[in-house]
């Protein structure tokens, strides 16, 4: 392809616009929508299937359901994961407002487990109260949510724009004022003008290299890169608790969580070779994982999900929820390998490292609305620091974000030209160099760096050596070649990921004391230091470019918590680094090379974007390619025109298995939606 000039734009405008339509995008989407304002909702994949719900969820982790818990319990033991470094403010939000959102869930369609008597049946995790709630169907839930996106009311409301990936926030005058990115399928530039912006681009998951070796094979969805943090972080927004890394616990060789939300409360646990259990922390916390990582690297070692002393019918139940809402490849993962959780323990690992405020606690620094230190921009979800927020916080933080910014959004003038050109050079730049180094190679080389010297356990002088390594890295980045839009955006995620390897590094190096056990483990710093160190370390990006960091006090808390008592005291600015400025190579025009793609595809889902009718989709459903016909049916179940049933119960019929399979999961999927007829019996 050839680079676009910047004149040539999609120029778009709204009220309040959310990038990334996953968990907490959707939601806040939806609410500003019915706050009235005009919503524009951006999502460089596509929002039926994008983000970390995209293949289910399991359960609510965090669920404060009235008469099995209390918000007031389950603020203190979030303070006491987070070694007392936490706003309240923010956790108390998601606590007090969490069972409300269940519901508003359950009113949309999403199912949640019950007891004989009707109640939530919430089971126990954490160290005290229990808060984590089945979802028995919870594969549908990102279904469930677009098709109230498609709904007449809000579908009038909110325009979405599927493949489009902003980069760069745009401000003047100090506030958020739009975005600038392009179309990741046509390579088109495009820019917004808004009264608000909502980033919701969930954690930053390329910021390690996994142990399997697999580039994308992360914890976290890969498409997450990091893209939110180098977004607020450029656009002068403050970022906190960067240093408390995201580690989990998972499956050794497969990206699925290890699952002690899901497995423990059936009764699995985790054991050495010995078949000794060993964690005392049960809860999901950095202890935690300084515990199982401490037993992986013992004489102990490795480490093991047990689930073979459990009944039969219990394992199956396991099954049922782990090998198809979450990871459907799971189950053949474990037979490739010749084992069944009823003869084998499965081998557990720590996952790579990654920034996450919904597992962790580094993010965007947000008050209890989900608004940033930037008049005009909000985050919400993993990309926002509100610890240990999980999937209902994300949508509670989505809701919040979205009224917010309906009620205060306000037009901001005309979109400052030097911030467009910059953010459309970051875009095109490896045009000019086609042949540049792919971006794999250079991705690998810089996760390794990552791997090697800010992953825990960290020490000063690693550390420094990271900083050296990517400060190096930044030309070659620069010199990185592309050919089509998909490749483009590639190599910008790489960019967005050496930004959150730099922070990662220099909050590292910051925090000079161990905290929040494996998360900040400094070797060289071995010790946690109240005295100097129970505050919030923020970064910002200042105007010359350099990143400086704030030490900001822990306001009072709302629920006291014995262990730590904050010190009220006026934030302090601590030392800035000045960053390189990046070298572009100049270069010339590159031939136009075609992307490839399946038109019939392609075609139906535009389509599926419009509310198509049943006799829209007839072609499709007819088409002699299955994978078409298979689409057109994927169409239907979320769209869910008039006359849907029959024509799902005539794809029944069809000559091709997955087709069927297709048809029958729908009707099933469907069952409480569809109005009876006679096909339906
Ligand atoms: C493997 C796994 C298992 C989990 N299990 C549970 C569980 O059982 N219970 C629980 O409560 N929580 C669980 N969680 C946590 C929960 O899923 C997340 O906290 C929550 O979904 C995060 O929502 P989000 O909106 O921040 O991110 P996401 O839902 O991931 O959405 C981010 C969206 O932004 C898009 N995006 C990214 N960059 C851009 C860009 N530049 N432009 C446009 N779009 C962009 C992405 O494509 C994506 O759609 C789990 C998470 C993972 C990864």
């Amino acid at each position: 392809m050839e680079i676009p000039p910047i004149e040539d734009r999609l120029h778009l405008e709204c009220e309040v616009l959310v990038v990334g339509g996953g968990t907490a995008g959707t939601m806040a989407a939806i609410t500003a929508a019915e706050q009235g304002a005009r919503v524009l909702l951006l999502e460089k994949a596509h929002v039926r299937h994008s983000g970390a719900l995209a293949m289910g969820m399991d359960g609510v982790n965090n669920a404060v359901i009235p008469g099995k818990a209390t918000p007031e319990d389950y603020v203190a033991e979030i303070t006491r994961a987070n070694d007392g470094v936490v706003n309240q403010k923010t956790i108390y939000q998601t606590a007090t407002r969490g069972h409300a959102m269940v519901r508003r869930l359950e009113r949309y369609g999403v199912k949640f487990e019950k007891d004989e008597h009707g109640e939530y049946a919430v089971r126990r995790v954490h160290r005290s109260g229990s808060y984590v709630l089945p979802m028995p169907e919870g594969k549908d839930v990102k279904k469930v949510l677009y098709r109230v996106l498609r709904q007449r009311h809000i579908r009038e409301k909110v325009r979405i724009e599927n493949r489009v990936m902003p980069v760069r926030v745009l401000t003047s005058g100090g506030r958020a004022v739009g975005v600038a990115g392009f179309d990741t399928r046509s390579g088109r530039f495009v820019t917004v003008s808004a009264g608000a912006v909502i980033l919701a681009t969930g954690a930053c998951g390329r910021l390690g290299l996994p142990a399997s070796g697999y580039l994308y094979g992360t914890y976290e969805n890969p498409a997450n890169a990091g893209d939110g943090y180098a977004m607020a972080y450029h656009a002068g927004a403050e970022l906190s608790g960067i240093e408390c890394f995201q580690i989990n616990p998972l499956i050794k060789d497969y990206n699925g969580p290890a699952c002690a939300y899901v497995a423990n409360p059936f009764g699995g646990y985790q054991v050495n070779n010995r078949g000794e259990r060993f964690v005392d922390s049960d809860y999901w916390s950095g202890q935690m994982m300084a515990e199982v990582s401490a037993e992986i690297a013992s004489a102990r070692g490795p480490i093991y999900l047990k689930l073979s002393h459990l009944p039969g019918e219990t394992v199956t139940a396991i099954e049922n929820i782990l090998h198809t809402t979450e990871r459907p490849t799971r189950g053949t993962f474990h037979a490739g390998r010749g084992h069944d959780y009823r003869t084998h323990d499965v081998e557990m690992h720590v996952s790579e490292i990654g920034l996450c405020g919904g597992h962790s606690a580094s993010g965007v620094w947000v008050d209890e609305h989900g608004a940033t230190t930037v008049p005009g921009l909000y985050a919400a979800g993993d990309l926002a620091c509100v610890p240990h927020n999980y999937m209902i916080g994300a949508f509670v933080f989505g809701d919040l974000a979205g009224a917010h910014a309906a009620a205060h959004h306000r037009a901001g003038g005309p979109l400052p030209q030097e911030q467009i050109d910059a953010a459309h050079e970051l875009v095109y730049r490896p045009l000019r160099h086609p042949d540049g180094p792919p971006q794999q190679q250079v991705e690998y080389k810089l996760r390794r760096f990552v791997n090697d010297y800010v992953a825990p356990p960290k020490t000063g002088a690693k550390l420094e050596i990271a900083l050296e390594s990517f400060e190096r890295m930044r030309e070659e980045i620069a010199s990185m070649g592309a050919r089509t839009p998909h490749e483009l955006m590639r190599c910008v995620e790489v960019d967005f990921i050496r930004d959150c390897a730099e922070m990662a590094a220099r909050a590292s190096l910051t925090r000079t004391e161990s905290r929040w056990g494996l998360y900040h483990e400094r070797a060289d710093q071995p010790e946690r230091d109240d005295e100097g160190w129970l505050f919030h370390l923020n970064l910002r990006r200042r105007g010359d470019g350099a990143m400086e960091f704030v030490k900001r006090p822990v306001e009072p808390y709302l629920v006291p918590v014995e262990e730590f008592a904050p010190v009220a005291a006026e934030p302090v600015t601590l030392g800035a680094a000045v960053a390189t400025a990046v070298r572009r190579p100049a270069g010339e025009r590159v031939a136009h090379a075609a992307v490839g793609r399946s038109p019939r595809i392609l075609e139906l889902n535009r389509l599926a974007e419009e509310q198509p009718s049943v006799d829209d989709l007839a072609p499709y459903l007819a088409d002699p390619d299955p994978k078409v016909r298979r689409a057109a049916i994927a169409t239907l179940t979320e769209t869910v025109p008039e006359g849907t049933g029959p024509a799902l119960v005539a794809a029944l019929a069809d000559p091709h298995g997955t087709v069927r399979r297709a048809a029958a999961t729908g009707l099933v999927e469907l069952v409480e939606v569809l109005p009876a007829t006679p096909e339906l019996g």
